[in-house]
């Protein structure tokens, strides 16, 4: 069965090459799914309990299509339980990743 491109809604400026004018409009680009057998949100392997790959590119198009903003970790674990969420914080943190300030990899 045939999994169906993820379509992308993004702003585009057209611009008339004659004159210069910026006519400001929207268009469509579209996404391949996940590969088969990987998390349809981030396109990575883990197990569902596990937070979402939030370095990967994939889960950065499909999370900015979703909510109009770049993910962070706090984002890629919210579906995860207090404990596990901690359990990451802790070892993000502990690589030098700044989890409470957004970032998803280390500073
Ligand atoms: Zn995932």
């Amino acid at each position: 069965m045939t999994r169906p491109m993820i379509p992308i809604e993004t702003r585009m400026t057209t611009i008339d090459m004659t004159t210069g004018e910026e006519t400001p409009g929207t268009t469509t680009m579209y996404m391949m799914p996940a590969a088969r057998g990987k998390c349809e949100m981030c396109g990575s392997e883990h197990e569902p309990e596990l937070p979402h790959n939030a370095q990967s590119l994939f889960y950065a198009v499909r999370f900015n299509q979703l909510y109009g903003r770049a993910p962070t970790w706090l984002d890629a674990m919210e579906h995860c339980t207090p404990e596990m969420r901690d359990l990451w914080i802790e070892a993000l943190i502990d690589k030098g990743v700044n989890v409470h300030a957004g970032e998803v990899n280390p500073s």
